[in-house]
């Protein structure tokens, strides 16, 4: 069922492979009817999530790009919809000749010959295929059938079932949702060659013999699913376990267990971190749901293991901050605007915004987080009191963030914002170029405004620092307050950062955000010593 952890699982073992020196690639099927995941609320569906290419997929993919840290594209995520579209698109051109389209054997076949062609053209050792929901759902019968032809047809094959142990009480894990799981998949021609069991309390070797023997399985084919301090622990759970050598065995692959120890060191620093805490505010719409911001919240992660320190993240509902003032936020290092839609909670993140530039607390402002910082330093500092962006107030005379040009005569919702990798080019000596290290940077993007290119001047001539700008249109991607503690950028950096390569900007944060509780701290400690 959803929410078990299918995408880490599936990333987990992608980086197994990966480990051993295999090229190993993830394809997600998903049962709904949307194209893609670009006009699901995130506060239902998490985030949406954007590749280089500009697709909007499941926040999976996220997970697959931040374990693997290989970039995925559009033919990695396969929905209901997708293939529907695709092969109602291909029945209207006339290209079956004459026979009525039926599910199999079309639609399956399309399905296998998506898979192998994902796994021919990325020249992969291995296509590693998540079936999003649950087994006996009509919306995965079809993505289920295909992989039991392919099962049939390919010679190195496995299937591993990801199955719920609850435990009612302590010391007695249920496996009967297991047993009704697996005869359920095997009634459907599927046999799982290894189950993987997202527990309440660790298996006993009783449980682990019942699923196995109810399961045609010898039990070292039956693995725990714990909950972990942190999900990049999971590749080292399974692995010791032997789960890589049970799949090298069915796959005919090298034995030899993964070697993480690089990895380990990195989750060891999640884990335990040397060098203290840092305190960040995420103030935004959908804080009552932590997936809402998944990779802003990993790439926090991410930072934070690169300076070995332990971030404590709140989410702060912006709503809230336009009644309470911002003063509660007088005790985080560093705030993070992400990006968002609408007008709920606005005022609230401008007036976060206002409190980290007039308190220098390190900010970070991603995509909106950037528009109302400009519209912030319009109101406060160029004194244009009605300043705001005209996806909120399309009257004001201070429209500082407005509709992009090519957006103004699209009217479909689906597909149609700025998406994707661009490329910027960075302002040598600014605090972002320091950060990059280099001029030119990649990255992605999901939006219809921009800075508007009217006022630009009167920013730069008021010290707000132009740091990037896209490197063809000119568009201004990034910008800089003058005491170098906030960065906007238009872009969504959070969509590249990875646990083995941070994103640079919130390690700009994170670097600033500890900067500051060092000088705190001392300050603090001089007036001890004083007193
Ligand atoms: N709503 C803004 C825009 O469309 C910001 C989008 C975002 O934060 N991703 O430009």
């Amino acid at each position: 069922m959803s929410g078990l952890g299918k995408g880490i699982l599936t990333a987990s073992i992608c980086k197994l492979l990966q480990l051993k020196g295999y090229k190993a690639i993830p394809l997600k099927m998903d049962g709904y009817l949307n194209v893609d995941c670009g006009t699901m609320n995130p506060f239902r569906h998490g985030e949406v999530f954007v590749l280089d290419d500009g697709s909007e997929v499941d926040m999976d993919f996220g997970t697959y790009e931040r374990f693997i840290n290989v970039p995925m594209t559009r033919f990695s995520s396969i929905t209901g919809g997708k293939i529907f579209q695709h092969i109602i698109q291909k029945e209207r051109e006339g290209r079956f000749l004459g026979r009525d389209v039926q599910i199999v054997p079309h639609l399956t076949d399309e399905l296998k010959d998506w898979i192998r062609r994902l796994g021919d053209e990325a020249n992969a050792d291995f296509v590693v295929i998540e079936v999003g929901g649950t087994v006996g759902d009509l919306e995965n019968s079809y993505f289920i059938e295909a992989i039991r032809q392919l099962s049939y047809e390919e010679k190195y094959f496995m299937t591993i079932q990801l199955t719920r142990v609850p435990s009612l009480s302590k010391g007695e894990p249920k496996t009967k949702p297991t047993q009704h799981a697996n005869h359920l998949i095997q009634s459907m021609g599927l046999r799982p060659d290894a189950i993987v069991c997202r527990e309440d309390e660790p298996l006993n070797q009783e449980s682990i013999e019942k699923i196995a023997l109810f399961a045609n399985l010898r039990p070292e084919f039956v693995y725990d699913d714990p909950t972990v301090s942190t999900v990049y622990e999971l590749p080292r759970v399974l692995n010791d376990q032997g789960i890589t050598r049970a799949i090298s065995s069915k796959l005919d692959i090298d034995p030899s267990p993964a070697d993480l120890t690089s990895w380990n060191t990195l989750v060891n620093r999640i884990i335990s971190p040397s060098k203290g805490e840092v305190h960040i505010a995420l103030v935004g719409k959908y804080t009552s749901t932590k997936d809402a911001y998944a990779s802003v919240y990993e790439s926090i992660i991410h930072a934070a293991a690169h300076y070995d320190v332990k971030p404590v993240i709140d989410f702060i509902e912006s709503a809230q901050l336009e009644e309470s003032g911002p003063s509660a936020l007088s005790k985080y290092d560093g705030i993070i605007v992400p990006g968002g839609f609408g007008k709920r909670g606005i005022e609230g993140k401008i007036s976060a915004i206002n409190y980290a530039r007039t308190n220098s607390i390190p900010y970070l402002g991603l995509c909106l987080g950037m528009q109302l910082m400009v519209v912030e330093y319009a109101r406060n500092v160029l004194g244009w009191k009605d300043a705001h962006t005209s996806e909120i107030n399309n009257e004001t005379k201070h429209p500082v963030i407005d509709l992009l040009p090519e957006q103004k005569s699209i009217d479909k919702k689906g597909g149609t914002m700025r998406l994707g990798a661009y490329t910027m080019q960075l302002t040598p000596g600014t605090t972002a170029n320091g950060y990059y290290g280099s001029e030119f940077v990649d990255e992605r993007h999901r939006h219809r405004y921009e800075v508007n290119p009217e006022f630009v001047h009167d920013f730069e001539e008021h010290g707000l620092v132009i740091s990037g700008r896209h490197k063809d249109s000119g568009v201004v991607e990034m910008v800089e307050w003058p005491n170098g503690l906030g960065i906007g950028t238009q872009a969504h950096p959070e969509f590249k950062s990875r646990l083995e390569k941070p994103a640079p900007l919130f390690l700009f944060l994170i670097d600033n955000a500890v900067k500051r509780r060092n000088r705190i701290k001392n300050v603090g400690e001089n007036k001890t010593k004083t007193n």
